[in-house]
């Protein structure tokens, strides 16, 4: 899987872009500000449709613009194909591949995958559960797209559900429409519990064998995945798990009304990590957080590879001059095989990278 050219046209601060890419190692170098982030971005978002930091589609739209246009010839399956977002203001975004209009985002993640890690990954096993969850979810919604479906409509219906919980004692009438919300969400949320639960199992293998290679097996990581209580076994089909997610509103029900705020469902889900038995995010050093957040990223690239027989493409924004020596070089040994690109700020210092194509960035543009 790999990406050969990109052309942009009124994205972030690109306001246009033509770039032929390496199939190897693409690196992308230049100052602070100049656009390096928004071009792994822009690719980041032919994958799924979804950007690793933006909320909304229109923050991906230069400011003074009302459209903006992502273009990529890829290679995909043994097959090549143009993929192509536009986006505008007030308007439905609309994605096609080799000119045939797609319905849904999932069908551009069956095209290309990709996996980023940034800097903020590095804290992902110390930081608050909606990190881990986010990962969880970007992952999934690349590689199920029944899950991105559900997801989506999860969100749909926490928004709606989450506006009744605000309002209902200035307008009690409200609450008349709770018992269906309760159910959609126990229907759909279901739905993501299962995903996730054999996702973290895979991934977890994946990454314990990553960390040991890592720590040259003198440590032992464990990933466990978390959701609400009174789920024994969250592999269950999700016919199964409804009823047990509308128990668990029924317990809730009281304490969402008086605090107002949605305490039921898998939007609370976590991904706990363990080192040695004990729990990463209160005992894990430094050291320790970086290493295993590495092994989640690498475990997340190997089951892309598992799924579809061709390495994701991956970027790396600003990452290599955040790790020391080993583990830059453990991060390099471990990503031969797919394309790659690399965001920094000096040419220098990536020695130990295969050869391949770099690329200077300038105030959104390309100077050779
Ligand atoms: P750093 O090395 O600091 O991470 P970078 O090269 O990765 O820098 P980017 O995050 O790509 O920088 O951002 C480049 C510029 O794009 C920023 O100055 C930002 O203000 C600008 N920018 C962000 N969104 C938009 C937008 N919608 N329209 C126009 N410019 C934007
Ligand atoms: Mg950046």
């Amino acid at each position: 899987m790999r990406i050969d050219w990109l052309e942009l046209e009124g994205f972030r601060n690109y306001e246009v872009l033509h770039a032929a890419f390496d199939p190897g190692v693409n690196v992308l170098f230049g100052e602070n500000a100049q656009g390096k982030t928004n071009l792994l971005e822009a690719v980041g978002y032919l994958a799924g449709a979804r950007s690793h930091r933006a909320r909304m589609d229109r923050e991906l739209i230069a400011f003074d613009r009302d459209r903006a246009i992502v273009r990529a010839g890829l290679e995909s399956r043994k097959r090549e194909f143009t993929v192509e977002a536009q986006l505008f203001r007030g308007q439905r975004r609309r994605l096609s591949a080799n000119g045939v209009r797609l319905k849904t985002a999932g069908e551009l993640s069956q095209l290309l995958r990709t996996v980023l890690f940034c800097p903020e990954d590095l804290m992902l096993i110390r930081a608050g559960s909606g990190e881990r969850r986010r990962f969880l979810d970007d992952s999934l919604c690349q590689l199920r797209p029944r899950y991105a479906a559900a997801l989506q409509e999860y969100h749909r219906l926490y928004e709606h559900k989450r506006r009744i919980l605000r309002d209902w004692e200035e307008k009690p009438s409200l609450l008349e429409l709770l018992p269906d919300f309760n159910d959609r969400m126990a229907r759909c949320g279901a739905i993501l519990i299962h995903y996730r639960a054999f996702y973290v199992e895979k991934l977890a293998q994946r990454a314990a064998a990553i960390h040991a290679d890592f720590s040259g097996g003198r440590e032992t990581m464990t990933v466990h995945y978390q959701t609400l209580r009174n789920i024994p076994d969250p592999r269950k089909p999700s016919q199964e798990l409804y009823p047990l997610l509308l128990e668990h509103q029924e317990a809730h029900r009281r304490a969402e009304l008086e605090s107002r705020q949605c305490l039921s469902g898998p939007h609370k889900d976590d991904l706990v990590v363990f080192i040695d038995g004990r729990g990463a995010k209160q005992f894990a050093s430094q050291g320790q957080t970086r290493t295993a957040a590495l092994s989640l990223k690498l475990a997340e690239r190997e089951l892309h590879y598992d799924d579809l027989g061709e390495w994701p493409v991956l970027l790396l924004d600003d990452v290599l001059s955040e790790l020391d020596r080993r583990r830059r070089d453990f991060v390099l040994r471990h990503i031969n095989g797919g394309q790659v690109f690399i965001t920094c700020c000096e040419e220098e210092g990536l020695d130990g990278l295969e050869e391949g194509r770099t690329f200077h960035i300038r105030a959104g543009a390309l100077v050779e």
